[in-house]
Order: C-alpha cells, then sequence, then structure tokens
C-alpha cells in the first residue's frame, strides 16, 4: 500500500446521485481530498426526480405535531415487515440515523415543514416527510452543498471498474481506460432499472406484467455498481426486491397515487386489497394476483367526477407528472379501447372475460359496504367507499409495471463496507443507496424509505471511507 497522499485522491466516490453527494460532502468534511465521477451530463440522479418524500422517526417536524415516535418503533416496523430479508445491525444504524440526517438536510436548506408530513401509508405513524421542491430540492441543496467543498466534480464519467490492490484493497477506479488511485470507494450509482439484463437477473417478478413494463428514473443507473462491486467479489442479493407500480398504461407517465375512489378486482373478479391503500402496498398485492393483473372498475358518477389525489395537484403543477384517473383521460382511452364500457356489471363481465358471477357478487358486497360506510373485508376507509351503481360501468386494466425503486445490489454491513458471500469486508470498498441490496427486504417499508437510505448511508459512507482512508 502506498503512503497516504501519494494516490490521486483519497476518496473516489462514483455517482452523483442523492447517496453520492452526500458521501463526498461527508468524505470532504473529514479532511479528505475526493473525487466524484458521474457519468451523466449533470447531478441528481433519480434522486432529482424523487417526490423526495424523507421516512425517518424521532424528528422535530414530528414532535411539532406532538407525535410519539421513535428509532426503536421504526426498527420494530421495518423488521416486522421484512424480517430475515434485511441485515438488521445496518437496519438498525439507518433507523437511529435517519433523523439526523434529514435534520443534515434541514441545514443545507431542504425543508420539511410539519405541515407535509404523512403516514407512510396512511394508517401508521406520520414518518415520511415530504420537502418543499421535491427531490429536486434535495438535490439541488447537495449540488450547492458539493460546490463550496474541495471536491474534484467530474460529469459524463463512467467508472468502469474498481481496482484492486494486490492484498485486495480497493485501489482506484478506471475511467475512459484510464486509471485513477484513491485509498477508497464509494459506489453509488443507484439501482438497475435502466439495463434489462439486470432487471431480468435480479428482478423475475417484472417478467409477468410483460411489455407492459417500463423504468422511470435516472437512465444512466445500469447496474454499475452490482458489477464493479461483483468483480471485487462482493455478494450480490435481493432478488425481487424492487418497486413496480400500478399502472393503465395509459401513457409513460406516473401517477402513483391512483383511483382510491374505485373498486379493484383481479382476474377471478375478487377484490384483493384496500383501494386506498399506500401506492406500494397495493402494487405489492397486484404482483401477487393471477397473471400480475387487475381491473379498476367504476360507475358513471364516478367517471364524471373523478379527480386527482390532492397530493397529485401539486406534482401536476409543478409539471412533475401528468394524470391517468381524469374524465378527459377516460374519454380520450375509451375512444381507444383501452377502457371498457358495459351497459351492465353482467355485460361488463362479459366484455373482461372476468367471471360475471363472481363480479356480480363482489360488486354487491362493496355496494353494500359502501352503503354502511363500512368495508370488513379490507378496511377502506368511509370517503373512498362509493358504491358502483350507475350504468354505464367501466372496467380498466391495471398491472404492476413501472418500476422506479430496484433494492436487489450489493450486501454491505452497517458501516456501509462491502462484502463476500462470507460476510468479509472488502477493504477500502463501500457503498450505499440503491445500489445497495440487504436493506431494502421482501416489501417496501414504506413511502420515503429509499430516500432516507441513500442520504442517510451516503452520509455514513463517506464518513467510513474518510476513516478507512486515513489508515
Ligand atoms: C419518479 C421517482 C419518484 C421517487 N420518489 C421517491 C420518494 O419520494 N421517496 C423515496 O424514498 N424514494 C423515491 N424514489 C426512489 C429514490 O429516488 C431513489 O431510490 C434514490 O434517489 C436513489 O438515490 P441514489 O443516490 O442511490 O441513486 P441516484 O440518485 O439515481 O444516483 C445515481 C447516480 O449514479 C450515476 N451513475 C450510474 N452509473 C455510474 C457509473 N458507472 N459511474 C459514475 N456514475 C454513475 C447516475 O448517473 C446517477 O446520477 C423515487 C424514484 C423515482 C424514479
Amino acid at each position: 500500500m502506498a503512503d497516504p497522499g501519494t494516490e490521486d485522491f483519497d476518496v473516489i466516490v462514483l455517482g452523483g446521485g442523492g447517496a453520492g453527494m452526500s458521501a463526498a460532502i461527508n468524505a470532504a468534511d473529514a479532511g479528505r481530498r475526493v473525487a466524484l465521477l458521474e457519468a451523466g451530463d449533470r447531478l441528481g440522479g433519480s434522486t432529482a426526480l424523487a417526490g423526495g418524500v424523507f421516512y425517518a422517526a424521532g424528528t422535530a417536524a414530528q414532535r411539532e405535531l406532538g407525535i410519539k415516535d421513535s428509532p426503536d418503533a421504526m426498527y420494530r416496523d421495518v423488521l416486522a415487515l421484512n424480517g430475515d430479508s434485511v441485515c438488521k445491525p445496518a437496519l438498525r444504524r439507518l433507523c437511529d440515523e435517519a433523523g439526523g440526517a434529514l435534520e443534515w438536510l434541514n441545514s443545507l436548506g431542504v425543508e420539511f415543514p410539519a405541515s407535509r408530513l404523512s403516514s407512510p401509508n396512511g394508517r401508521s405513524v406520520p414518518r415520511s416527510h415530504e420537502p418543499v421542491g421535491f427531490g429536486m430540492r434535495i438535490a439541488e441543496c447537495l449540488d450547492t452543498a458539493l460546490s463550496q467543498r474541495p471536491v474534484d466534480v467530474v460529469r459524463r464519467a463512467r467508472a468502469e471498474k474498481v481496482l484492486l490492490s494486490p492484498a485486495g484493497r480497493a485501489s482506484g477506479v478506471v475511467v475512459d481506460g484510464e486509471p485513477i488511485s484513491c485509498r477508497s470507494v464509494v459506489l453509488a450509482t443507484g439501482g438497475f432499472g435502466g439495463d434489462e439484463a439486470w432487471v431480468a437477473r435480479m428482478l423475475p417478478k417484472a417478467r409477468r406484467p410483460g411489455d407492459w413494463v417500463w423504468h422511470v428514473g435516472n437512465k444512466n443507473n445500469r447496474g454499475d455498481g452490482l458489477r464493479l462491486a461483483e468483480e471485487c467479489g462482493a455478494q450480490i442479493e435481493g432478488i425481487d426486491s424492487g418497486l413496480l407500480l400500478a399502472t393503465p398504461n395509459f401513457h409513460r407517465d406516473l401517477e402513483v397515487l391512483g383511483p382510491d375512489w374505485a373498486l379493484m378486482v383481479n382476474l377471478e373478479g375478487r377484490r384483493f386489497t384496500r383501494e386506498d391503500g399506500a401506492y406500494w402496498e397495493i402494487s405489492e398485492a397486484l404482483e401477487a394476483q393471477p397473471e400480475s393483473r387487475a381491473y379498476v372498475i367504476f360507475d358513471r358518477t364516478m367517471f364524471e367526477g373523478a379527480k386527482p389525489h390532492p397530493r397529485v395537484l401539486e406534482a401536476l403543477a409543478a409539471g412533475v407528472i401528468t394524470v391517468s384517473w381524469v374524465p378527459r383521460m377516460f374519454e380520450e382511452q375509451l375512444a381507444k379501447g383501452r377502457i371498457i364500457e358495459a351497459a351492465s356489471i353482467e355485460q361488463l363481465a362479459q366484455r373482461t372475460g372476468l367471471p360475471a358471477k363472481t363480479l356480480s357478487d363482489t360488486v354487491a358486497r362493496y355496494n353494500a359496504a359502501a352503503r354502511s360506510g363500512q368495508d370488513a373485508e379490507y378496511d377502506k376507509t368511509a370517503a373512498s367507499l362509493k358504491p358502483v351503481e350507475t350504468a354505464p360501468f367501466y372496467a380498466v386494466e391495471v398491472r404492476p409495471a413501472i418500476l422506479t425503486v430496484t433494492g436487489g445490489g450489493v450486501r454491505i454491513d452497517a458501516a456501509t463496507r462491502v462484502c463476500s458471500p462470507t460476510g468479509a469486508a472488502i477493504p477500502g470498498l463501500f457503498a450505499a443507496g440503491e445500489t445497495v441490496g440487504n436493506l431494502y427486504g421482501r416489501h417496501y417499508a414504506g413511502t420515503g424509505y429509499a430516500i432516507a437510505s441513500s442520504i442517510t448511508f451516503g452520509r455514513v459512507a463517506g464518513q467510513e471511507a474518510a476513516a478507512f482512508s486515513g489508515r
């Protein structure tokens, strides 16, 4: 190993999204000579495209609203959902440090007003912190903080390889065929949604919705961090971890807060989830249905009265998304044959191929629940329970097909050190953000979990890589 200071840099961070920028800032603040290499023309990655919602417990915003919450409670909740499919020590650190990471972002200029705090699934304790200005604001503030530090930021620099010393320690990277030496490397290249081969390997469930599947996110996120780590002997894990959001496939745009006012049935004509659940709960329930397909069923009153979810409106105004579940779109899609119309529920069953008797029974039970205001089957809230009773009736097919977040990737420990299949850390190699494969688990923990782990572990990776570089 060369003496400290003889390498080109102490720490090289690969990827300039939320995790990478957080890592570079923290490594620089620890006094290290840092380079950040970004494949794209600009910094931000998927973080800049995101809602920016941040999942954390024990925050100032929660205290302001008198909400009792703690890192312990967050740990218990994620563990109850994901059990052995996450690395417990790493999860523990995430829960302990997510609140601090949120306050750190706040100190850089990202506001998380208490008024925007919400429950990650509409029912449990409010823990999802939405920033003013969405993920773009997080990316801008990190970019500004980075520019105020002596970090060499190189855009259009796609790392091709991580170099190891003869002793197996990360000792540099290769970009455009040129080696750059360093004492530690942080992999923060995001997920693999932009690469078909990685999707096929890591996310077999994405085959079921067929050609409906499309990736929304940074196009440079092609699993590079997974490949680079694997070439260094890292363990890759987290098969089928990832969010495939339900979509009517009307147009390639994102409206995650779907029609909570309608009824949803699987191909057997049965309900399978509460339609006003969190987008990730609905997606996961839909994935588990026959052929991963379902129909949203509604009547003329709903057709005419459909309004976007209130939380969608701001994103709409900001030009972040367009919407699917509005009357204008229904008219358009009806004309294209993507919405099925029928004079009766029996005729709707015929036209969709759903079993008529089961569908009629389902609609009858749902309407009875709507009239009583009590959904004994799925506990949908009374405000979203509306009877499907005014002809004509409509059916729209939905599938879990918008690939937004991938959860499979590199195994890390609680210090973000990349680990081999035996659990041994690969010296000098760290990873954070969507590149990581043992934090997401089988189920998405809730709105804001991905940003929380990217920023929190981006900071940890920067600090740990800086400490390692001094050894
Ligand atoms: C539309 C949308 C909305 C979302 N909303 C939320 C939300 O509200 N809350 C939440 O928790 N999560 C959300 N997510 C998920 C979340 O945004 C991401 O999981 C998170 O931002 C990932 O951060 P990251 O730093 O790991 O990756 P990114 O921010 O994607 O950064 C990775 C960077 O690495 C670069 N890169 C790739 N390969 C290389 C290479 N070989 N060399 C150099 N650079 C490379 C890429 O160009 C990119 O800039 C959303 C995702 C999307 C797509």
